[in-house]
């Protein structure tokens, strides 16, 4: 195989809860994981030159080893003692630094793309094992779909597939960084956590409503009083019927469950009129099955 082409997908949390700060500076987490439709596109080809180029749509995105998927792509060909060249083309529709694990879900990608193209036989519990050497989400966006995350995030349960919705994804215009959010958290003070087993039993359930109703992120006693457009975006979301909405991750992006396509273009259109969202986007759950196969 010479060339390969391959989807690489968001997520969003959601629960995401915060449970403790471990000695060494990290936090323990309960997060539930949901791959949505929204996916950057990769294509790995082999080269007779030796190295890795990477090449992507956006200017500000590094493209040497900074970049995750020159990370990936190394980690392999050192492993294997690959000598051939890659060159790797990254086209990013993820929003950048959103909460989405767009970085990581390219990593995963050219994990999984040249485990193929190589023939490294890896599977993919052994593919995860690699991918969360770079990141504690790599794991997760090498098995996609929905799961809890416990520990740093690399502890995974696969859970039931969430039932069909629409999903719109909202980014302000804002940069929020990880490290910020996480350094102000206090998880001592928090006063309420999600309840993140009472939302597993709905998704057992296949409960749309109920996995809406307890929708929490710890996180947004963060930011939203950093950056209150966050909470205006929820408000607007739920304002034109959102079974509810939240912040993805570490922010900013938000999202909305809605059961009626109708109401979230409605929605849509009222963020873009309004100014608060500079990205808008409409997309559903990603379930598995034939879409998986890129
Ligand atoms: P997470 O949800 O895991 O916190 P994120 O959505 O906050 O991820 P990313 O979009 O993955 O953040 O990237 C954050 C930073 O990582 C960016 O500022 C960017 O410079 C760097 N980066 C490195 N490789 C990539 C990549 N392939 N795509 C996007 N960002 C990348």
């Amino acid at each position: 195989m010479r060339k390969i082409k391959l989807k690489a997908m968001a997520k969003i949390n959601l629960g995401l809860d915060v449970v403790r700060k471990r000695e060494d500076g990290y936090h323990e987490v309960r997060m539930i994981m949901q791959t949505i439709r929204m996916y950057d596109q990769l294509q790995l080809l082999k080269r007779e030159a030796p190295g890795i180029r990477v090449k992507t749509n956006l200017y500000y995105l590094p493209t040497n080893e900074d970049n995750l998927v020159y990370k990936a792509a190394k980690l392999l060909m050192d492993e294997f003692h690959i000598r051939q060249g890659l060159h790797i083309d990254l086209h990013k529709f993820i929003p950048v630094a959103a909460g989405m694990a767009g970085g990581s879900s390219d990593a995963a990608a050219v994990l999984v793309g040249m485990n193929r193209m190589f023939g490294l036989g890896l599977s993919r519990t052994q593919l995860m094992e690699r991918g969360v050497k770079l990141g504690a989400d790599i794991p997760y966006c090498i098995m996609r779909g929905t799961a809890l995350a416990e520990g740093i995030g690399e502890n995974l349960t696969r859970l039931e597939p969430v039932p069909c919705c629409h999903v719109l994804v909202a980014k302000p215009g804002i940069h929020v960084s990880t490290k910020f959010v996480y350094s102000n958290l206090k998880v001592s003070e928090l006063k309420t956590h999600p309840d993140i087993d009472g939302q597993i039993e709905a998704i057992k359930n296949r409960d749309l409503k109920g996995i809406a109703a307890l929708m929490g992120n710890v996180l947004e006693t963060v930011t939203i009083p950093a950056y209150p457009v966050i909470q205006q975006i929820k408000d607007e979301m739920l304002s034109h019927g959102a079974l509810n909405a939240m912040m993805s991750g570490s922010g900013p992006t938000v999202f909305g469950l809605f059961d009626r396509e109708e109401k979230a273009c409605q929605a849509a259109a009222a963020l873009k009129e309004k100014e608060l969202a500079k990205q808008v986007y409409l997309t559903g759950m990603f379930q598995g099955g034939k879409e998986d196969e890129e």
